[in-house]
């Protein structure tokens, strides 16, 4: 698609949700009413800039405000992981579920999927999760098999891929190594296994020049798989995927239109650092304008490599609200993780946030018990000083009490990372 089309077509799709939101959506029609906008001066996405930014606060103060349908038209109820704040329900209509599984085939595509493929989903498809039930109706509408494991259950995982012999797996990448290890002590044979990539998804796989971090390091180095991540959220419900060029994940013009800004809220240039903001195009339940997702990521405009010209972003740097200011050093978690990684001998680790009588961030490592030695600590230390500059603190205790943290039964994902 050239640049001229999809702006023509974002321009027509823009039109269509502006004029949907100011009759249905009563958070927006509240927004035009108390700035003046009229929404006929906002044609194409460069007009969009007239409009405020939303804001994950204005989406948790006023949740309700963004419906623009009754809730007996409502298909799936589902809610946002919640990190930092409390979840945010997210409502979707039937057409929406519909757009989910459009984006999701495409998302596959774009990561080499066929209808030749299986997949096997290692993430939950219930507990109010969008993305799990997104990925089984995109393999549905691509034509691929799915077989749904759910996450953790590695002797599961193991008896599914031998016995239904999957092509590609979507999991937390994280997960892998945990994966792997399991066959080897185990002797299940993984390398002979047909499947050839992963679809990674919540943690970044690469560092901001696009070469493999530690965990997609460690993955790859072990495995002949490989690897494509995917960035996405249950505000924007659409993802950005990679192709077969690993160069950022690819927008798909014809569901979001994409900024990505600085401070100031000015769209930055090719290759820099911004804040991703998303508009929502095709929306019924819960359209949204300029939100503000927190999280930050290197932007690229010019073509890819695979012939594709959509807008690419970077792996998440970041999220805004997740910058820690320890010891004068501005460090985001996948920072942390990334050096943690690195580290064979460590199987099990969570971060802990906090704030001391000072109000300033603290970092404590929280590892298991068998891994304190002087020889160990002294190792990390020095390993954490060559790469981020300051040490945290380290913490030891026992593997069961450390899994138990991590693997909350309540929570979806592995809890990595806790603020305190
Ligand atoms: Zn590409």
């Amino acid at each position: 698609m050239t640049s001229e089309i999809t702006n023509a077509l974002q321009g027509e799709k823009l039109r269509q949700l502006l004029r949907y939101v100011s009759a249905n959506s009563p958070y927006y029609q509240k927004v035009f009413r108390e700035t003046g906008i009229d929404i006929a001066s906002i044609q194409s996405p460069e007009d969009l800039k007239r409009l405020p930014f939303t804001t994950k606060d204005d989406l948790a103060g006023f949740n309700d405000d963004f419906l623009c349908v009754p809730k007996n038209r409502i298909t799936d109820f589902v809610t946002t992981s919640g990190t930092l704040s409390d979840p945010v329900a997210f409502y979707l209509t039937d057409a929406d579920v519909e757009r989910l599984a459009e984006n999701e085939s495409e998302s596959f595509r774009c990561a080499g999927g066929s209808e030749e493929d299986i997949y096997q989903l290692m993430t939950t498809i219930d507990r109010r999760f969008m993305a799990g039930l997104a990925y089984w109706m995109g393999a549905r509408k691509m034509g691929a098999g799915m077989i749904r494991v759910g996450p953790g259950a590695p002797y599961l995982q193991w008896e599914s891929i031998q016995r239904f012999s999957p092509t590609v797996i979507i999991a937390i990448p994280s997960f892998i190594p945990r994966l792997i290890d399991y066959a080897v002590a185990n002797g299940i044979d993984y390398k002979a296994s047909n499947i050839k990539s992963i679809i990674c998804i919540g943690e970044p796989i690469r560092n901001p020049d696009f070469s493999l971090n530690e965990l997609g390091k460690r993955i790859t180095s072990d495995w002949d798989v490989k690897l494509y991540s995917t960035y996405a959220s249950t505000e924007m419900g659409a993802a950005f995927t990679e192709c077969k060029e690993g160069k950022g994940g690819h927008l798909n013009p014809g569901l979001l239109i994409l900024e990505v800004v600085d401070e100031q809220g000015n769209v930055v240039s090719e290759g820099e650092l911004g804040e991703v903001v998303v508009t929502t195009l095709g929306v019924e339940g819960m359209p949204l304008l300029r939100y503000k997702t927190g999280d930050l990521c290197h932007v690229y405009y010019s073509p890819c490599a695979c012939g594709r010209r959509s807008t690419r972003l970077g792996p998440v740097v970041g999220r805004k609200q997740q910058m820690i200011k320890f010891k004068g050093t501005t460090i985001f978690p996948p920072a942390l993780f990334d050096i943690l990684d690195m580290v064979k001998e460590i199987e099990l680790y969570q971060v802990v946030v906090s704030k001391n009588e000072f109000g300033n961030d603290e970092i404590t490592i929280l590892l298991p018990l068998q891994l304190q030695t002087a020889v160990f600590k002294e190792m990390l230390y020095s390993l954490f000083k060559s790469r981020l500059r300051v040490t945290p603190s380290l913490e030891f205790i026992t593997a069961e009490e450390l899994t138990f943290r991590i693997y909350k039964q309540e929570k979806r994902k592995p809890e990595k990372l806790v603020y305190i």
